[in-house]
């Protein structure tokens, strides 16, 4: 299907963040493989620039074209194969439908993202970290084979022994070398329950001295904390862990020897495994039913090593005022193991345990003031965490110069422009990173 009517163009325009708005000449709906060669094919012979849209759920352009086409991956969804260990899904799909089509057989993406609603072939551009990151890595680590269309229009099949450049450069690559078409993801036995403790800390310093002990000890299956914005105009430190089990669930005395929370506030409660995956659902109910879903998403995600966790976290938090967070706002920090994360372009500090840091903005304005001030806030903290060593997770709302990425990919810049020269030479594929420019 091909549009090119003002409705379709202004949605391809618009995403997660409405921060950034780029309008497209076409909007297509691929269902084929051949339907996204085609079209890259066509935009490179007309000159034009090129970018698959799975959800939209990027905060700053990163999936919209000026003047270019738009392929909206939507029509690209079907979850098919479901084995023991492994599914194959149309890069269109959503986690939620891959979900769907593999519980009931007990089987699930260990990686599978906290939010539900984004597609597969839009996180694995980014890497995708979910709640499990320090068992399995993220998305783009439990990947067994991809086909991709590359900027050149080729159909290819990658995987770690097949084209692996091709497949290196596209995992975590934002859309620089290959439009991801099919994605034959890891699956692993799904639990039937978890059980899900809230605890609770006077401060950053017991919390994170807890992180790192769960990190090392690894009781649960996942673990990630939050600092909130509390009534009286404090923060509350909380850490969300869960553990899988088939009947009973161990013991909370078991689960919580040995850690600092406060006992006397610990909440639990035992959920299915899927009611815990959508766990964020209640709280995007809660947003739209404040009017928040539909505001501007100015958000920043980095990473940032142990060693200077405690010292970045602190000092943001020291300068964040309310309206930097928003009421339903959070800086969510959790730890993991880096070395589970295999993928060569997802950009880590070099420390063992790492820390997922998040600036979850809600704003409670759409006034284009204060959303700038926030993109601004955002480089600024960005620049702090870079100069302790911290890296960015490519999903933030700001904006990166051909400079900024070079250093951000260090090492691994050569690679990724050379996997552009070989395979999207032209320049046509996801303008919206700036990666090699716009
Ligand atoms: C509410 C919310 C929750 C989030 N939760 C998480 C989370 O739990 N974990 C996490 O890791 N991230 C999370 N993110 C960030 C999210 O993973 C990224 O923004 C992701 O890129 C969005 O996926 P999408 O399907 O909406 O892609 P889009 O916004 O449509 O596209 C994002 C980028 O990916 C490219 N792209 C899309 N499809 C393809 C494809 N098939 N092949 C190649 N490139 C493609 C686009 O061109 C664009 O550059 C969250 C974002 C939001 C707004």
């Amino acid at each position: 299907m091909i549009r090119n009517d003002e409705a379709a163009r202004a949605e391809a325009a618009d995403d997660f963040g409405h921060l950034v708005h780029r309008t497209p000449d076409v909007v297509l709906r691929p269902t084929s493989n051949q339907d996204v060669a085609a079209a890259i094919r066509r935009a490179a012979g007309q000159g034009r620039r090129f970018a698959a849209q799975g959800r939209r759920h990027s905060v700053f352009g990163r999936g919209q074209v000026d003047g270019g086409i738009v392929a909206d991956m939507a029509g690209m969804r079907a979850v098919h194969d479901v084995g023991d260990d492994r599914v194959t899904v149309g890069a269109g799909a959503t986690w939620r439908e891959v979900l769907a089509a593999t519980l009931p057989f007990g089987r699930f993406p260990p990686a599978v993202p906290d939010y539900l609603d984004l597609s597969v072939g839009g996180t694995l551009a980014v890497g995708g970290v979910g709640a499990r990151i320090s068992a399995f890595g993220a998305q783009t680590d439990n990947v067994v084979e991809l086909q991709v269309v590359t900027g050149n229009g080729q159909e290819v099949t990658c995987s770690p022994n097949r084209r692996a450049d091709l497949f290196d450069a596209v995992r975590a690559g934002l859309g620089q070398v290959a439009v991801v078409t099919t994605a034959t993801l890891t699956l692993v036995p799904a639990p039937r329950q978890v059980r899900r403790l809230l605890l609770f800390y006077p401060d950053l310093p017991t919390m994170l001295h807890d992180q790192r002990l769960l990190v090392a000890d690894g009781r649960f299956d996942a673990v990630q904390g939050a600092v909130l914005p509390a009534p009286d105009g404090g923060w509350t430190f909380r850490l969300d862990a869960v553990v899988g089990c088939a009947t009973s669930p161990p013991s909370d005395a078991a689960l919580l020897d040995g850690l600092s929370a406060d006992r006397s506030l610990t909440q639990s409660s035992t959920s299915t495994h899927l009611e815990h995956l959508a766990r964020l659902d209640a709280l995007e109910q809660a947003l739209r039913a404040h009017g928040m879903w539909d505001l501007p998403h100015p958000w920043l995600m980095t990473f940032v090593g142990d060693s200077a966790v405690e010292s970045v976290v602190s000092a943001e938090l020291d300068r964040l005022t309310p309206a930097d967070l928003g009421q339903f706002g959070q800086v969510s920090l959790s730890a993991f193991r880096s070395r589970k994360i295999t993928s060569p372009l997802l950009r880590l500090p070099t420390d063992d345990v790492c820390h997922a840091v998040n600036l979850v903005r809600i704003p409670t304005t759409d006034a284009t003031a204060e959303a700038a001030r926030l993109v601004a806030a955002n480089r600024a903290a960005y620049d702090r965490v870079r100069a302790a060593g911290g890296t960015l997770y490519p999903v933030s709302a700001l904006a990166m110069s051909p400079d900024d990425w070079r250093a951000h990919f260090g090492p691994v810049f050569a690679q990724l422009a050379a996997a552009k020269r070989r395979y999207d030479p032209g320049h046509v594929l996801t303008p919206g990173y700036e990666v090699f420019g716009t």
